[in-house]
């Protein structure tokens, strides 16, 4: 789409939604049967879908570590995710996307519980709209639940950013492509922040208001995450499966 003349009109973005609203999310725990663990995951138009394997064994040998588990983040988006088609393969985003992903939930797992073990988590992005990071953190947090890996607690993650000199909660393309800023930020429920990154710019006071932005999103997600894991996990009284 070819920048629009306004962002935000009378207080409300194109998409409709307030500055500080979330896009509606779906979410489903448990959608692979491979996979140790398994979500899908959507955020607006973003779909993706986190695959969890292990605790397992470490290939290649040498990349195991004598006292924790090592963990592992691969981020893919498929060729047919973007308006244009994507180069199928690893590129330099996807390599990026990956490490901070990884290093945005590693602080919750409970890695010392599994020396010499791989514990390996696969996003992979259907449909992209801006926010495939966050929305991959989100689904990989719930992947590892439901794989049964000891955690902490779980992640959430969404952006906030400036758009028409106003601060915004997640992004959508739009407002990614022709905005001032975008600040993906992953939390744990207790506010402690294992993802921050900034396109563009905040000055302080935006960012210290933004990241309250982004905390209250990132708490409405965390609710969500929950319920979606009580969806499957549950016991249900009536004698009736979850499934
Ligand atoms: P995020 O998806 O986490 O917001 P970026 O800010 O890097 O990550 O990307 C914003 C959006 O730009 C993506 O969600 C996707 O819609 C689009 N995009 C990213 N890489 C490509 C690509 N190679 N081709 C087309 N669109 C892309």
């Amino acid at each position: 789409m070819a920048k629009p003349e306004k962002l935000i009109e009378n207080g409300i973005r194109l998409d409709g939604r307030r500055p500080d609203e979330l896009r509606p999310i779906k979410i489903k725990v448990g959608v692979l049967n491979r996979a140790d663990g398994s979500c899908y995951f959507e955020f607006g138009l973003n779909k993706v879908i986190a695959a969890v394997y292990g605790p397992r064994e470490v290939h290649p040998r040498h990349m195991q570590k004598s006292n924790s588990a090592v963990v592992r983040y691969k981020y893919n988006m498929a060729s047919f995710s973007v308006e244009d088609r994507k180069r199928p393969g690893p590129d330099r985003r996807s390599i990026e996307v990956s490490k901070v992903s990884r290093e945005a939930l590693e602080p919750v797992i409970f890695q010392e519980y599994f020396p010499r073990s791989a514990i390996d988590i696969f996003v992979e992005v259907l449909q992209a709209d801006a926010g495939t990071r966050t929305a991959g953190i989100n689904a990989a947090s719930l992947a590892l639940a439901d794989a049964g890996i000891p955690m902490k607690s779980l992640v959430s993650a969404c952006a906030v950013g400036k758009v028409d000199d106003t601060l915004v909660l997640d992004l959508n393309k739009d407002e990614d492509n022709y905005g001032q800023a975008d600040m993906p930020v992953a939390m744990t429920p207790d506010g402690k922040i294992t993802l921050l990154q900034m396109d563009g710019h905040l000055s302080g006071d935006e960012f210290k208001e933004g990241l309250e932005m982004a905390k209250k999103g990132c708490l409405e997600i965390a609710q969500l995450q929950r319920a979606a894991l009580l969806e499957k996990y549950a016991t249900r009284m009536d004698g009736e499966s979850n499934e």
